[in-house]
């Protein structure tokens, strides 16, 4: 019996395998008469390699196979089993001498070793599509690159898929045996890459950290199905896995505080007691870190976390806005988000140094209405303002600013009183109980909300020109 030795480069590409079946097939050479070796592997037998023999002229007679063959056997090349390469020969050998029907015999141990197989690459796929964390690369905009370690050769396979969700981004998916980029227009596969060749970390891991804690729901726990689910060799890929020991650790605990505020006779009024906010430790980080605990009105339960103002305690002006919007509310810290980087620029154009204002809400929790993944905006109510507002007057009497700002009409509420509208009083100073010299503007998310053009410039120079007034070191007296 003559023997041949054949290899399939590369060896999970369905189109090099059928050309090799094809060429064997055609050659009548049985599947015990081939040795199926791996990259760089020669043949211990001395066989000569199949590819020496002639390529049938074109236009013979085409090898009818099942098209679920086809696909079955394109999944379990991505396998890393080398025995898949005979298993797969061996099943169209016997599919075209005869046994036409062996994919629909579930019993037949081919069969199941392919089915097996190809629901391990599935899996593995599935994996990649879920676990795969794009990180940013320094210097670059819009540029990612990620490091994975799939246990298949599935990186051709799930691209496309990566491509598709993210079309409009420039990444890079690495991995030990094969790397693939992504330019916005093609994919371009490429070797394998070590880890220490993708960013290690960047700032959006801490942002998605503080959300996945906050989505963390231990009610829902079931170590088990985790385990199952996010085997621990993917955790590395993770930023979240880090968090992880502590939230199942302290799931018990929470899950008995969420009974026990269930049992609680539901608030129909906002509570206006001032207690819980005069009973805390002086200065702004006692009341940073009481507010971060809050349950004065509703709006802390679907928001992430309290954004508590920011800036030197001793701030000659405090600048206050409406309520923290979704950049905020994730990152922990005030005027992050497009509206804090429009201020910002006002802020240089007229060069006030941000660093030296007090920067806070008079709302310190999101308020958002979902649509679909979205989290849209929505104005806080009159009850809101009422119940944050002894946060606010506690920052106002730790940081004794000699000038306030209030950004928007919620924050003129807090501040001023209800009466005060913005279209009355819009840059007009007043003055406080206190002697502190306040006036009220626009919100810059109001001058974004503006559109493009001519309304948006109109806004902004609204805005900066109402803020041009703290460059008067009389504050308007
Ligand atoms: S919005 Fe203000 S009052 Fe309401 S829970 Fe948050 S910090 Fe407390």
């Amino acid at each position: 019996m003559t023997r041949w030795s054949v290899r399939v480069d590369p060896a999970w590409s369905l189109q090099a395998w059928r050309e090799t079946a094809r060429l064997a097939l055609q050659h009548r050479v049985a599947p015990e008469q081939l040795d199926w070796l791996q990259a760089g592997e020669a043949s211990l037998l001395d066989a000569p390699a199949l590819a020496s023999l002639p390529t049938p002229a074109a236009g013979s007679a085409a090898i009818p196979v099942p098209q679920a063959f086809v696909a079955l056997a394109g999944t379990c090349l991505c396998h890393s089993d080398p025995q898949r390469l005979p298993l797969l020969y061996r099943m169209l050998w016997r599919i075209v001498h005869g046994e036409r029907g062996l994919l629909t015999n579930p019993a037949d141990p081919d069969v199941l070793r392919a089915m097996a197989l190809a629901q391990a690459v599935r899996r593995d796929s599935h994996k990649m599509k879920a676990f795969v964390r794009f990180r940013e690369v320094p210097g670059e905009a819009d540029a990612f690159i990620a490091w994975f370690e799939p246990a298949h050769h599935i990186v051709d396979r799930v691209a496309p898929f990566f491509a598709r969700r993210f079309a409009g981004m420039r990444w890079a998916i690495l991995t030990p045996a094969r790397s693939v980029q992504w330019d916005g227009q093609q994919l371009a596969f490429g070797p394998g890459a070590r880890q220490e060749d993708a960013p290690r970390e960047d700032a959006r891991e801490a942002l998605w950290r503080t959300y996945y804690a906050n989505i963390f729901n231990p009610a829902r726990l079931n170590t088990r199905m985790m385990q199952q689910e996010m085997p621990a060799r993917y955790w590395k890929h993770l930023p979240e896995a880090t968090l992880l020991p502590r939230l199942v650790r302290d799931a018990g605990d929470r899950v008995q505080d969420m009974h026990d505020r269930q049992a609680q006779a539901p608030r129909r009024r906002i509570p206006q007691a001032a207690a819980p906010v005069a009973a805390t430790r002086a200065g702004l980080d006692g009341l940073r870190e009481a507010a971060a605990s809050c349950r004065r009105c509703p709006l802390w339960e679907p928001a992430t976390q309290t954004v508590f103002g920011e800036g030197p305690a001793d701030a000659r002006i405090m600048l206050v806005g409406e309520q923290p919007g979704d950049a905020e509310d994730l990152s922990g810290h005030p005027f992050v988000g497009p509206a804090g980087r429009l201020l910002d620029s006002a802020l240089r154009e007229l060069g006030i140094d941000r660093g030296t204002l007090y920067l806070t809400n008079a709302v310190k929790h999101f308020r958002f209405e979902r649509r679909g993944k979205r989290r849209i905006h929505s104005t806080p109510q009159i009850t809101h303002i009422t119940a944050c507002r002894p946060w606010l007057m506690r920052e106002i009497e730790n940081v004794r600013p000699q000038v306030i700002v209030c950004l928007g009409a919620s924050a003129a509420t807090a501040v001023l009183g209800a009466g005060v509208t913005l279209k009355e009083h819009r840059g007009r100073w007043h003055s406080l109980d206190d002697g502190t010299r306040a006036f009220a503007t626009v919100h810059p998310a109001w001058v974004l909300r503006q559109g493009e053009g001519e309304a948006r410039e109109a806004a902004y120079r609204l805005l900066r020109d109402d803020l041009r007034q703290l460059l008067d070191d009389r504050h308007g007296r």
